[in-house]
């Protein structure tokens, strides 16, 4: 890898306290979250006590004042430790984001200190079963009552569905489907109401728990209607380069997660008296995808900082994430096939990794959407 030249000495020093903490809490736990389909809560607390959660959110809402390196050397080092399961783009990167950038200050005091300590655990909720590309077509609605709104409606593929205690939740006020008044609330997941569905079965990413969500007549304080009636899109288009770098730097990281662990095993596999390694084919795959690597970390130190500039625009953030997380899916396709047959078992870590893999071409908006929304820019 190229040095990289983002990073400085108090970076280096929170990237080795990150390591530390997930030598002990996140690597012994990773098989028991992949059984159970879900990230344990104490996970969270030991996180929230070493400073990983919401490191660029100011101090006195409990953050650590940061900026937003911290939070990608948190997105990278959880990659590069082979899981993507504790879904900390969603709670850091996004869902503190529009409550702090948002909000009121009652919201953000309510919220934003305890997610920073890990006793609560944030979702976004924008997904309806016929709602996805297409967010426009939501249909939950939110009536005005007399102090807030009463929510009605359903999500579905909501990342820490079951796990989450506060919720941004995306509903229309409109008197019809595809009325575009999307506004967005924050949302206390105990309200009366407020009803956790199925846990739903993955293909991959397994230790991350994706939920459907019900809510009934569930009442919300007009306080915690953020940015203003209708505003929700302009909203979403304001915070998205941030959603889609965060999904760009853990597929870089996994990427290379998943290269480093398959020169190892290439170097001790061997075929024909010999470490495979030593196959002209093999040393040129390694060869093209360690170039792709190279490329794709100065592209991501690029993006990183020119979203710390705030410079970081809606068309490059897709683009990054349409890069980053095809080149995820191929890197990790390929070292699927120099491990073999082994690369198919369940109990070698490469496995796992190609099935996290696919959902990233997906979630956060599908490639096509984000080649969508580069080409509006050409
Ligand atoms: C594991 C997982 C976690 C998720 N987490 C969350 C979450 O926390 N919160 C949340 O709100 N959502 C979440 N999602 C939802 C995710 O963002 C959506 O699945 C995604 O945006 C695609 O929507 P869809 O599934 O309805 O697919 P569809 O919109 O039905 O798309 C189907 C196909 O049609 C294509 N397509 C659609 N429109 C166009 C177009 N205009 N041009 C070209 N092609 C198009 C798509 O690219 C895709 O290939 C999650 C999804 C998964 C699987």
């Amino acid at each position: 890898m190229l040095t990289r030249t983002i990073y400085d000495d108090e970076h280096h020093l929170f990237r080795d306290s990150v390591k530390k903490l997930y030598e002990r809490e996140l690597l012994p736990k990773i098989d028991s979250w992949e059984h159970n389909g879900i990230v344990d809560r104490e996970f969270w607390l030991a996180c929230g006590d070493a400073g990983l959660l919401l490191p660029d959110i100011p101090e006195e809402y409990g953050g650590g004042g940061q900026d937003f390196r911290f939070n990608a050397i948190i997105l990278e080092e959880t990659a590069l430790a082979g899981t993507t399961g504790p879904a900390f783009g969603v709670h850091n990167d996004i869902v503190a984001h529009y409550i702090h950038n948002h909000g009121s200050e009652a919201v953000k005091h309510e919220w934003l200190s305890k997610m920073a300590s890990g006793e609560s655990i944030g979702a976004i909720c924008m997904t309806e079963a016929n709602a996805g590309s297409d967010l426009k077509a939501l249909r939950t609605h939110a009536r005005e009552v007399e102090g807030g709104f009463i929510l009605n409606g359903s999500k579905t593929f909501i990342t820490n569905g079951v796990n989450a205690d506060v919720a941004v939740v995306a509903a229309c006020m409109g008197t019809s489907p595809g009325d575009k008044d999307i506004s967005l609330f924050v949302v206390d997941a105990a309200s009366p109401g407020y009803i956790k569905g199925r846990k739903l079965d993955k293909v991959g990413n397994r230790s991350s728990d994706t939920a459907e969500l019900f809510f009934e007549d569930l009442f919300v304080p007009r306080g915690n209607l953020i940015g203003g009636r209708g505003n929700g899109f302009r909203l979403m288009m304001q915070e998205l380069p941030q959603e889609r770098l965060s999904i760009a730097i853990s597929c870089q990281a996994a990427a290379q997660h998943a290269f480093d662990i398959t020169v190892d095993y290439v170097g001790e596999r061997r075929a024909f008296g010999q470490p495979i390694k030593e196959f002209q084919n093999t040393r040129y795959q390694l060869a093209a995808m360690k170039s792709q690597l190279q490329v794709g970390w100065a592209h991501l130190d690029n993006c990183i900082s020119a979203l710390v500039d705030k410079r970081l625009t809606t068309e490059q953030a897709a683009a990054a994430k349409l890069w980053h997380s095809e080149l995820r899916y191929d890197v990790v396709d390929e070292c699927v096939q120099l491990f073999g047959g082994y690369g198919y078992i369940e109990e070698y870590e490469i496995a796992r990794l190609w099935r996290d893999a696919r959902v990233m071409r997906i979630y956060g908006g599908t490639s096509e959407i984000m080649k969508e929304l580069i080409s509006r820019s050409i």
